[in-house]
């Protein structure tokens, strides 16, 4: 089966992101569980939240995928920065310990030209200090497209920072096809040996979650802007290997594209009828 779904809108709850996602035809969402620029998280309702586990049993729901909030940025400069990024991250983490099957993706950081040495050993650092033995999530890291001074861009980035981490179970990766092609990866015409870099340098599996995404830009550009399945750069030939991957089958593909609810909609339909996997 094709696990599948989008970003929908934390707002009203748990059991209307569900209701969002049955409508697209979908069966995994992504949600803010805060406002995208920070800010306090919204408190849960433990009755939407019972709720929807219910029903997320029943319609046969797979892992979710939390984003952390965009400006959150373990490797600022800044300590006090730093520390609000270690503060917002933990108390997402224990809003999700009631949330089963979830992972918390995040971008790395930024090192703001500390360098990207210092950037990963800031990130290493905030991550021991944040993971616990009891945290039933799975952070991931989201390879970036090399923006800026984005620390992840490639997978050694990655690799350098899980290495640091001592609680190694409780940290993973998801790829996001617009920032790999945008990083410089071959996702156009070489998704394969992507992959096979992947294993060699991080080993797939750590490899959790996908961001199914087109690309405004040429591969290598570094730029990040999403474009919708089939109208970019990547082209629609490309994200179908992607999904069809056998090393990816059971992964959840969350889409990030330029969209609103019938947009998402009528990506999901074309997808799920070009998907060859049972
Ligand atoms: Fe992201
Ligand atoms: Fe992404
Ligand atoms: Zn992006």
């Amino acid at each position: 089966m094709l696990n599948i779904g989008c970003h929908v809108s934390s707002s009203k709850g748990y059991v209307q992101m569900l209701k969002d996602t049955l409508y697209i035809g979908g069966n995994t969402f992504a949600w803010f569980t805060r406002n995208p620029r920070g800010g306090q998280a919204k408190a849960v309702d433990p009755v939407d939240l019972e709720k929807f586990i219910a029903l997320a049993q029943e319609n046969n729901f797979t892992y979710l995928v939390a984003h952390a909030p965009y400006t959150l940025n373990l490797c600022s400069l800044d300590p006090s920065t730093r520390d609000f990024a270690i503060r917002t991250f933990k108390d997402d983490l224990r809003i999700l310990q009631n949330v089963p099957s979830s992972f918390y993706n995040f971008h790395p950081g930024s090192h703001v030209g500390q360098g990207e040495d210092k950037g990963i050993s800031l990130i290493v650092d905030a991550l021991n200090e944040i993971l616990s033995e009891e945290q039933n999530t799975i952070v991931l890291l989201e390879t970036m497209a090399g923006k800026g001074s984005e620390v992840g861009r490639n997978f050694y980035e990655i690799k350098r920072i899980i290495d640091g981490v001592k609680l190694k179970d409780h940290i993973g990766v998801c790829i996001d096809t617009c920032h790999l092609h945008d990083g410089g990866y071959n996702v156009v015409s070489d998704f394969d040996g992507v992959l096979d870099e992947f294993d060699r340098i991080i080993g797939l599996d750590k490899l959790k979650a996908v961001h199914l995404n087109d690309s405004k830009n040429v591969q290598g550009s570094h730029k990040d802007r999403h474009e919708c399945i089939g109208k970019g750069c990547i082209g629609l030939e490309a994200l179908v290997k992607v999904i069809n991957n056998p090393r990816l089958q059971g992964k959840p593909f969350i889409l990030e594209t330029p969209n609103e609810l019938d947009g998402y909609k009528e990506e999901i339909a074309l997808l799920k009828s070009l998907y060859t996997g049972k």
